[in-house]
């Protein structure tokens, strides 16, 4: 990589709402090439469309990717050497090159009222104009600097008449540019309208910040959604525009991120639709109250939330899909992400998380499984809470599993599974059960192994089956059939637990049926 160890890459969301997979996935796709090249992840945020702000949002987008494991190394909250970082802060210093674009004919002052655009795309639609717009042709006959006399156009400045300057799209030109995804893309200028770069709010327009922070923050790499791609040659138009040709970042556009149907862009609808979160964190809108529900509190793993991120457009090498952070970055490169739409499968992601509680080791789960315990009321010694979630690591699939799935280890009041207990227990095998809790309660070690064989010596003496016994044993020692090895579980529990559940279940079974 020619550029390696310089490489500059920016995440620049716009502030208008929490972020959902999709757009945490482009901040991944960024983060994981500047770290695979030792470059700097920048933070910006595009705050320009004041209408457009929620409170909170940018704040909620920095949470969640440092929930995630993507740190930023410059932006807003952490500075940096060119900032600000929000571009609402960096306001005054986009008009001077709006204005020396206009100076060198690039852009122009248009001074169209809403009513009259609105004339202006009706009359075009009424001629059967499928898309008016404001371009080339229909530039002539609008109110701007480039169709009035210059005294009109100076003594509208003067006058404080509203403006807006547009980009000056030339007509008929190729633009062309090499996608790092997408290989070269054309476009001709006359399909394109003239942009506005600045407003008569006195903000730039997406358009303009953008480049002109890309150019000022030294950005290498443009690395962002499929969206926008369309984008691009007004972009390149800019650069080319501002003598700024030279230092042009790269550019990718992913793949968007669709519906597991396939049918369309991932909105923000399909978490509620599909019962799955789709985003990082749970958060309510102060502006709507509406809620969103996060992956993180459900249960979901930030290693393993990366995995599965990385895998939405991006192909590893060999079939190895289980990926640490480290070993993602390793094998990570834009020539592997594909051009056409990754579909988010829910299925896949549980699949993933449970791979990534697997590898944990039992403290590194108690101590992720602590306030799903707290909030349950549960209260459990370290070392136990470890040697449980080990037990039950394996049938986890978020993390509170492993307490869901595994309550019955932490309390001796069982809720039994009387129609089993009907299919599995018999009477006449009442005393041999007794025998077998005697033979248990008089080990004096009671571990996995010395159980494992005291059961197996039992089943020999009195000619019974695993299938006679095992189910027997579980349904009195969690209420169901449900949970880890048998031998296994009463090691966890304890001799006095478990002489106590035993003790407890072969009467209550003699009851029940
Ligand atoms: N502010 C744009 C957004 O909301 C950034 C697009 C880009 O990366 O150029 O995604």
């Amino acid at each position: 990589m020619e550029n390696a160890g310089k490489v500059r890459l920016r995440y620049a969301p716009s502030p208008t709402g929490p972020q959902h997979i999709g757009g945490i996935r482009t901040a991944l796709f960024n983060y994981l090439f500047v770290k695979k090249h030792g470059g700097t992840f920048v933070f910006r945020s595009e705050d320009t469309d004041q209408t457009r702000f929620v409170p909170g949002a940018e704040e909620y987008i920095v949470d969640s990717l440092q929930w995630a494991g993507i740190t930023i190394d410059e932006g807003i909250h952490v500075g940096g050497p060119y900032g600000p970082y929000r571009q609402s802060e960096r306001k005054d210093m986009y008009r001077q090159y709006a204005e020396q674009l206009v100076k060198d004919g690039h852009a122009y002052y248009a001074f169209d009222t809403p009513a009259e655009l609105e004339e202006m795309r009706e009359r075009m639609s009424s001629q059967g104009n499928p898309s008016p717009a404001y371009d080339h042709i229909t530039r002539q006959y609008m109110k701007n600097s480039l169709s009035l006399s210059q005294d009109e156009t100076e003594k509208r400045l003067a006058s404080g008449d509203a403006y807006v300057i547009r980009l000056k799209m030339p007509r008929n030109e190729e633009l062309k540019f090499e996608d790092l995804i997408r290989g070269w893309v054309v476009f001709n200028t006359s399909q394109l309208d003239d942009k506005v770069l600045f407003k008569s709010d006195g903000m730039p327009t997406y358009h303009l910040a953008n480049v002109v922070d890309d150019h000022l923050m030294h950005i290498t790499h443009v690395v962002r959604g499929e969206e926008w791609l369309p984008s691009a040659p007004t972009h390149i138009m800019l650069y080319r525009s501002l003598g700024w040709e030279d230092t042009m970042p790269r550019f990718a556009h992913l793949p968007l991120v669709l519906k597991p149907e396939g049918n369309g862009k991932l909105s923000k609808r399909d978490g509620d639709r599909l019962g799955f979160p789709i985003y990082t964190l749970n958060w309510e809108n102060p502006l709507t109250g509406e809620k969103i529900s996060g992956l993180a509190e459900r249960g979901f793993l930030p290693e393993a939330y990366m995995n599965f991120l990385a895998l939405l457009g991006w192909h590893p090498g060999g079939d190895k899909e289980v990926m640490t952070p480290e070993e993602l970055v390793e094998s990570f490169s834009l020539d592997r992400v594909g051009k056409s739409g990754a579909r988010f499968d829910p299925e896949k992601a549980k699949w993933i998380n449970q791979q990534h509680i697997k590898m944990k080791t039992g403290a590194e789960l108690a101590e992720l499984l602590a306030p799903t315990l707290e909030a349950a009321g549960v209260s459990a010694e370290p070392a136990f809470v470890a040697a449980a979630c080990e037990l039950m690591k394996d049938r986890a699939v978020f993390i509170p599993d492993l307490y869901e799935q595994g309550k019955f280890l932490f309390g001796d009041d069982l809720e039994y599974d009387e129609k089993t207990v009907a299919k599995k227990w018999k009477k006449e095998n009442a005393g041999l059960f007794e025998n077998l809790r005697e033979r248990l309660f008089l080990l004096e070690q009671f571990s996995e192994s010395e159980l494992e064989r005291t059961v197996h010596d039992f089943m020999e003496d009195k000619g019974l089956k695993a299938g006679e016994v095992m189910p027997v044993l579980r349904l009195a020692l969690a209420g169901g059939l449900q949970g880890p090895p048998v031998s296994a579980m009463m090691a966890l529990l304890g001799k006095e637990s478990c002489d106590n559940r035993l003790k407890k279940g072969f009467q209550l079974f003699n009851t029940l049926i």
